[in-house]
């Protein structure tokens, strides 16, 4: 049974499509995240799944129940904001019982010093009490207690969201954004806990971010999406060594892929680069096509200028990472310039780490590459091993 599943959702705005078609499903205990630019959909996506908005057509259902056209409270779902949406008044204790308060407790219950006249009343409480210590101690909040959010960090905030979440045991996690209002270090730390609290809790979850970095090291799968549309859904893994298309392979990977324009040359099926270079390509393409060449920092390295076969390139930026550098070069490409981006030992080049400006040859290592045809869909991967590029000279 899956966790959530969209089945040809729709919405739209006025004449605006915010969501064509999507067909989506999460597997039971499977963290999904939802990655795309500002306005490609994903809050709205969410939002239709936790009931806070209505797809105009299709399907959704939360643990194999129909929820379209259920409301928001009778889902199940706990959604986690990055504004944590914490009750500023109430303690830590307080926000996180109040989703069981509400649940659990009738209206007279909630009222201070009445609920201790029923035996049944004190036992609800103290079970909700109960509750609360087991999921505060998990998530290292029992020494917070009785604070107000006012005088918590920004994580430990975040993590009373998540406890407010947990409580209630839903069925599926729904995250819009929850790291995006803490600092780098601590949205590091988070990631880890998020992630570690999804194993040991193993319900469905929807994760919305703008960060790849973030989708890529927490999320099962990934759905990269573009104008209301899922380009593609599938692991970390397969979305970087596999994108459907350049938009994804753009989307998925740090630094960003390389991308050299190229034109399928006739008879020896190599690929022309700028004016003067051939990459030498064992992969049937019509003789004049125009592709694209995706290059990762790690299918590129640096050589001397004077190396046969290497694609001269002028150092625009170096970017030290410690044991790593990330040279960035621009290279002849079509009628201008690509960049690339070669990941390099900190001494490379000659026992040396290059400077901006410098003039060197970038070798390709075309056995991962990736060729996109004039559309921008992937072809295919590039076959063969270590090749390095031939000059040639064109009339
Ligand atoms: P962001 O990352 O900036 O939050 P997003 O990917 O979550 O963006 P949505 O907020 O889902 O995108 O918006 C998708 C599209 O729908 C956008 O073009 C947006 O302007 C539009 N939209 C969303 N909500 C409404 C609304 N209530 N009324 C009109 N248009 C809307």
């Amino acid at each position: 049974m899956a966790g959530v599943e969209l089945e040809n959702v729709c919405r739209r705005f006025g004449a605006h499509a915010a969501i064509e078609n999507i067909n989506l499903t999460v597997d039971e205990g499977e963290f999904v995240a939802l990655v795309g630019p500002s306005g490609c959909g994903k809050s709205t996506l969410l939002r239709m799944i936790a009931g806070l908005d209505w797809p105009d057509e299709g399907h959704i259902r939360i643990a194999g129940r129909e929820a379209t056209g259920v409301p928001a409270a009778e889902r199940n779902v706990a959604m986690v904001f990055q504004n944590y949406a914490l009750y500023p008044h109430l303690s830590v204790r307080q926000n996180i019982a109040t989703p069981l308060t509400m649940r659990r407790l009738k209206a007279w219950e909630r009222l201070p010093l009445l609920w201790h006249a029923s035996g049944a009343s004190r036992r609800r409480h103290a079970q909700i009490d109960t509750d609360v210590h087991e999921v505060a101690q998990a998530l290292g909040l029992g020494h917070v207690l009785d604070l107000k959010p006012g005088a918590l960090s920004g994580g430990q905030r975040q993590r009373v969201a998540l406890g407010r979440a947990i409580v209630r045991r839903p069925a599926a996690f729904l995250y819009d954004e929850p790291l995006s209002n803490l600092d780098a270090e601590l949205r590091t730390t988070m990631r880890t806990e998020i992630a570690d609290l999804h194993r040991r809790i193993g319900v469905a979850s929807v994760y919305v971010t703008h960060d790849q970095v973030e989708a890529m090291t927490m999320a099962d799968r990934i759905a990269v999406m573009r104008a209301g549309r899922i380009l593609q859904f599938a692991s970390p893994a397969q979305l970087y060594a596999q994108p459907s298309c350049i938009e994804v392979a753009r989307t998925i990977g740090t630094p960003c892929i390389g991308l050299l324009p190229a034109r399928v040359l006739a008879g020896s099926g190599g690929l022309a680069v700028g004016m003067h270079s051939v990459l030498p390509l064992h992969i049937a393409l019509a003789a004049g096509a125009d592709v694209t060449v995706g290059l990762r920092s790690e299918h590129l390295h640096l050589t001397t200028t004077d190396t046969a076969g290497a694609l001269p390139a002028r150092v625009t930026n170096v970017e030290y990472l410690g044991a790593d550098v990330l040279v960035h070069v621009a290279v002849a490409a079509g009628h201008g310039e690509a960049r690339l981006v070669v990941r390099a030992a900190s001494l490379d080049c000659a026992g040396r780490t290059p400077v901006t400006g410098e003039l060197l040859g970038v070798r390709v290592d075309l056995s991962r590459a990736l060729v996109f045809d004039a559309q921008g869909q992937r072809i295919d991967a590039v076959a063969g091993h270590t090749m390095s590029t031939q000059r040639v000279a064109h009339g």
